[in-house]
């Protein structure tokens, strides 16, 4: 067992309140590791008071319900936070309302949050790690908590594309130990409407590709109407735009009513991309980055800055093959 992973068993079995909170805009590997993460340590202690907190998002219903949480009413309570670098994206928690503090994130490291942090950016996902936890920790995996693990690691592992020796050997053993069915998880994630599909082609249909492989494409609000999607559809379809010959490094924009920001997908097959968004308010990932941008000119300056990398990308793969 990695002395991360002990010093985390140590801390649960410390506390008895215990909240798990992850990124704002969530995706499957952030809500299903904090509910798997939560299933896992209620089964292991059933008196402890364990919440799964953040804004609930319809989409991800199937991976069991969040908790709601009044924090100032907790007893010294411990917050661990899962799959988020930043303390401004954590969302719905306050960290100075917390005795301690523990993260656990698959990203390059960002903000410190407390003495203990678990941060592993070779891990293909935080559902990797959790699964981690749970076979070093010898925590038991019920069918659910086992389906939720496996799926967050298809999602942010583009289905085993971006996934190590490690990833695999441990969904070997996820997968012995809890009888899950794999055949029934892939549906969870890649099952849906026609509308979607059509709107996708849209998408393909109206990208902008410029010579030096970056493709973009903002999506107006018309559009979203016309195909009966959601704004959040736009930023799940991002990840379908890969191995494409001519494209290198590809963003969608659309734009977040709520929180009156226009948010930026980005994915890349080749430039660094995080460092890019980390100049434009936005980060995550070297091929698998984000941003939110309040002025829509502001947009253009980013994409301005991703097609210089995809060119000097191109020109040293150039040098190099010569
Ligand atoms: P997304 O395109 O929303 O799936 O995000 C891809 C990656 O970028 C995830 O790891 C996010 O946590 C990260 N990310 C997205 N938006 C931002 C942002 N504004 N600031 C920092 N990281 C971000």
């Amino acid at each position: 067992m990695n002395s991360k992973i002990r010093a985390i068993a140590k801390r649960i079995k410390e506390y008895h309140t215990i909240v798990i909170a992850r990124h704002v805009g969530p995706d499957p590997d952030a809500v299903a590791s904090q509910i798997a993460f939560r299933d896992a340590i209620k089964l292991r202690y059933p008196s402890k008071e364990v919440y799964a907190v953040g804004a609930p998002v319809n989409r991800y219903k199937s991976y069991g319900a969040l908790d709601k949480v009044d924090e100032n009413k907790l007893i010294d309570p411990l917050l661990f936070v899962l799959d988020c670098p930043n303390i401004a994206r954590i969302d719905g928690v306050d960290i100075k309302k917390y005795k301690e503090v523990v993260k656990i994130d698959h990203h390059p490291f960002e903000d410190k949050m407390g003495d203990l942090e678990w941060v592993d950016d070779k891990a293909s996902s935080t559902c990797e790690m959790i699964t981690e936890f749970l076979i070093s920790a010898r925590y038991k995996a019920t069918k659910s908590i086992a389906e939720n693990l496996y799926l967050g690691v298809i999602a942010d592992s583009d289905r085993f594309l971006l996934s190590t020796a490690k990833t695999l050997e441990l969904m070997a053993v996820l997968i012995k130990n809890s009888k899950l069915d794999i055949s029934e998880v892939y549906p969870r994630l890649y099952l849906r409407p026609l509308n979607e599909v059509k709107f996708q082609s849209y998408i393909t249909e109206n990208l902008k590709v410029t010579p030096n492989g970056f493709a973009s494409l903002k999506i107006d609000k018309k559009v979203i109407e016309k195909y009966k999607v959601d704004a959040g559809t736009a930023s799940n379809l991002v990840n379908n735009f890969n191995h494409i010959e001519e494209i290198l490094c590809w963003a969608l924009v659309s734009y977040d009513e709520k929180l009156k920001i226009h948010k930026v997908n980005i994915r890349s097959r080749g430039p660094v991309i995080n460092e890019v968004a980390s100049k434009h308010n936005g980060g995550g990932h070297p091929r698998a980055s984000g941003a939110r941008i309040k002025n829509a000119k502001d947009i253009d300056k980013l994409f301005k800055d991703l097609d210089v990398a995809c060119r000097e990308y191109k020109k040293k793969q150039k040098e190099k093959s010569q």
